[in-house]
């Protein structure tokens, strides 16, 4: 097992590798920036090295501070965590060329899949069915795209190649916008990614977020843990996650979960990954692979009873999956409310002190959080502040048992998207099965 980790992250996540460090006995390194020196993780963490201003630029995204520390602090790994760096396939590689272990993939899958066309493209080689599109970046020839968007039919949306963050996309109705969206999405993702590549997809016009979560080691063997439905979404940010999917049955879990294991073995796929799909009248199509561990792993964690973050430290440290794919039993019912220090109705951030914390608690009931009482949100970085998850055995008990978590817990101080999440748990729509990626936005729209 790897012996000193380097967590190069903040927040909930550094706090959740922590604990999966602690729980493996690895001891942990915790680089943080000079506004976040009263981190939970930080305090908990056998050594702590600052590693710059609280500017993520020159901290948390700063490659020369981040493999520096881990030299000064003699660690063996660095766990990115989720955002930041995590996904920075040159920082993979300095981690790596400088003799750390990077607690994620092989830089070079990181690349492929940072780069959205290269991903499907790998995607559909590897028997992964994909929206159908341009199937390659866009070209000048006005006529051609012209052409290719009637030939997949409007609405169609463009998407920057190297986009993130549910930024860099732009939807058209019809053929009068369509050369104007192409040259403002192109400047836009030259300004916002440093990559101006853009490719075009069919838009689909209800479909579901569904994700699945798969494990591979250095060995060949990978397997699937079932799928997530982050359909809740505000500006293509998730709200609401949950496994399983109210929309789908056991055997298009099986289905779909053994091609994205077989398509992990394909690529030589390493560590934890996401296979991101929208689902629409039965049919799931791929738009992209996450290479990381993300926000909503939980949900997962709690229906598999798999601990994700250990099984990433595991692999790392070079050994094999502790799963087979039989082991994996899905069972009872998980969801997740994201918590924002943010007005929970015009949706600014609300950074300030914390002056009161109380969590809620009973069976089923998860609080992934590094905030207490007397806590100062920093202006400086995401707005989430933490993650409430219950479980329960069927999806009416995991839902009652959020309601009651959500108004058990107090949160003073500041302002909270607690309540969002309380009107949301009620929707009788959402109650009764789920609903498709746009409902939130016309719900937030209606209102
Ligand atoms: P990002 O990398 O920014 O998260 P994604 O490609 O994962 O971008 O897309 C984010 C969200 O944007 C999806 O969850 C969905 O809500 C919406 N979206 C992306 N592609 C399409 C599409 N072809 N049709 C409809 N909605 C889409």
């Amino acid at each position: 097992m790897l012996e000193k980790v380097l967590i190069a992250n903040r927040g909930e996540i550094a706090l959740r590798i922590l604990r999966a460090c602690r729980e493996l006995g690895i001891r942990t390194v915790a680089a943080h920036s000079t506004a976040d020196r009263d981190l939970k993780h930080v305090r908990l963490a056998d050594e702590t090295v600052c590693i710059g201003p609280p500017n993520s630029a020159d901290s948390y995204l700063n490659i020369p501070a981040i493999v520096s520390a881990a030299e000064v602090t003699a660690s063996e790994g660095v766990h990115p965590g989720y955002g930041f760096l995590s996904e920075n396939a040159d920082f993979a590689e300095r981690v790596e060329h400088s003799g750390f272990t990077f607690i994620g993939p092989k830089a070079d899958t990181i690349r492929t899949m940072g780069d959205k066309v290269a991903a499907i493209n790998t995607m559909k080689a590897a028997g992964i069915p994909c929206v159908p599109g341009s199937g390659g970046p866009l070209g000048d020839d006005d006529d051609h795209n012209l052409q290719l968007a009637q030939d997949i039919g409007y609405p169609v949306i463009i998407k920057a190649a190297a986009g993130g963050g549910g930024r860099g996309m732009r939807v058209v109705h019809k053929e009068a916008d369509l050369l104007g969206a192409i040259s403002v999405t192109r400047n836009e993702a030259r300004s916002a990614f440093g990559n101006s590549m853009v490719y075009m997809e069919k838009y689909l016009q209800h479909p579901r977020h569904i994700e699945i979560q798969v494990l591979a080691d250095n060995y060949g063997n990978a397997i699937h843990l079932g799928e997530r439905d982050c359909s809740m979404q505000r500006r293509h940010q998730k709200v609401i996650e949950e496994s399983p999917a109210p929309a789908i049955t056991a055997a298009q879990r099986q289905q779909i979960g053994e091609r994205c294991a077989l398509a992990c073995r394909e690529i030589g796929y390493r560590g934890a990954g996401t296979f991101e799909f929208l689902y629409e009248d039965g049919a799931f199509y791929f738009i992209e692979m996450n290479t990381r561990i993300q926000v909503e792993h939980p949900v997962t964690e709690m229906v598999t009873g798999v601990d994700l973050v250990c099984e990433q430290l595991r692999i790392a440290s070079g050994n094999r999956l502790s799963y087979a794919q039989e082991d994996i039993v899905v069972r009872g019912h998980a969801i997740e409310c994201r918590i924002n220090a943010e007005d929970p109705e015009r949706f600014v951030p609300s950074p300030g002190q914390i002056t009161q914390y109380h969590t809620p608690g009973g069976p089923g009931v998860r609080v992934d959080s590094h905030i207490y009482t007397g806590y100062k949100v920093p202006p400086y970085y995401d707005s989430m502040i933490g993650k409430i998850i219950t479980h329960g055995d069927t999806r009416e008990s995991a839902l009652a048992r959020m309601r009651t978590a959500l108004a058990e817990v107090v949160i003073g101080g500041i302002k909270t998207n607690v309540p969002l999440h309380q009107d949301l748990l009620l929707d009788t729509n959402f109650q009764s099965g789920g609903t498709n990626i746009h409902y939130l936005e016309k719900r937030l729209a209606d209102r």
